[in-house]
């Protein structure tokens, strides 16, 4: 068929990607307002301590709620953001609103705030970080940013001295999705992490898959060596759990212990009254 009509299947396919382009770049322009317009949202996921079972914090994930196309995943619009460079405007709101929700609540929880390269990168980042600290009068120590080894890998020296800035300033910094970049052991030990966050894909279906438990056992055998607390995320059934706990894995998150929720609903577990609840 396509021979008998040359250049057919090559026009359709120009104009199919000329659509997803034109259809990129609507939403681009969408995603500039969607601050201004209120369409943005943070929604809280506890992170639990295996020993106690306790929250000890929440991890803050953006949501945007678009007029037309309802709620889209972080997952679409943030590489769309960072590729613009909109993920800077985009990554100082996200800041700003979890630490001045989270000084917010009646206990001390940890919040857990993504950063993106482009962010990390940006001389500006500490000096907006305190101000944002100051401003909120957020305690540095519950401010946990989450990097991944794409903040590191193309400018390494500029990143250890922001990561030590950031540091001093008594804020911590975990590895986020650990194990799907490539050189992360290195990175460990060149670079002062507080936390290792064991990506969702080797915790799934862990206690079934031998090759996985082998992953998480040596991330959590580094982890302890380095003293380094390890997170697994992506926790969904009570036999992940078990193998977790069986090896020592200090924290989890995920669906087992709570999806993302939106803030009052945080805020209320966060509460004085509900200590018991959390726990
Ligand atoms: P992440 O930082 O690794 O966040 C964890 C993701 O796993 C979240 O997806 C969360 O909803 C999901 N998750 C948690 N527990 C479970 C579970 O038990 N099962 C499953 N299937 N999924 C679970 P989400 O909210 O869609 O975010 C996706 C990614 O988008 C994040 O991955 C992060 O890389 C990025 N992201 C989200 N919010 C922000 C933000 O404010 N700034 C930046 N730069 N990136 C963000
Ligand atoms: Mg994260
Ligand atoms: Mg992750
Ligand atoms: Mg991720």
């Amino acid at each position: 068929r396509a021979k008998a009509t040359p250049g057919f299947d090559c026009i359709f396919y120009n104009s199919e990607i000329d659509r997803q382009n034109r259809d990129r770049l609507v939403l681009l322009n969408d995603l500039r307002h969607a601050a201004s317009r209120g369409e943005l949202e943070l929604y809280y996921q506890l992170q639990n301590d295996v020993c106690t079972g306790a929250g000890v914090g929440f991890e803050a994930l953006l949501r945007w709620n678009h007029p037309d196309r309802g709620r889209i995943s972080p997952s679409e619009f943030i590489p769309l953001a960072e590729e613009s460079g909109l993920i800077r405007d985009l990554g100082l709101w996200v800041m700003k609103t979890a630490c001045r929700e989270a000084a917010r609540w009646d206990r001390p929880l940890g919040i857990a705030v993504n950063v993106s390269p482009q962010q990390l990168a940006q001389p500006s980042f500490v000096e907006q970080l305190s101000d944002i600290l100051i401003e909120t009068a957020l305690a540095p120590e519950r401010l946990e940013i989450e990097i991944t080894e794409a903040s590191i890998i193309d400018d390494q020296d500029h990143a250890l001295k922001i990561m030590h800035r950031i540091r001093k300033m008594g804020v911590r910094i975990a590895m986020d999705d650990f194990g799907t970049g490539f050189s992360s052991l290195a990175m460990l030990q060149a670079f002062p992490f507080d936390k290792i966050k064991i990506d969702q894909g080797f915790i799934r279906d862990v206690h079934l898959f031998s090759e996985r438990a082998a992953i998480v056992r040596a991330t959590l055998l580094l982890g302890n060596a380095l003293k380094i607390p390890v997170l697994a995320e992506g926790v969904e059934v009570a036999n992940e759990l078990s193998f977790l706990r069986r090896e020592r894995c200090q924290f989890v998150q995920g669906f087992f212990f709570g999806k993302p929720m939106p803030v009052e609903e945080a805020r209320a577990l966060a509460c004085d009254a509900s200590e018991a609840k959390v726990s």
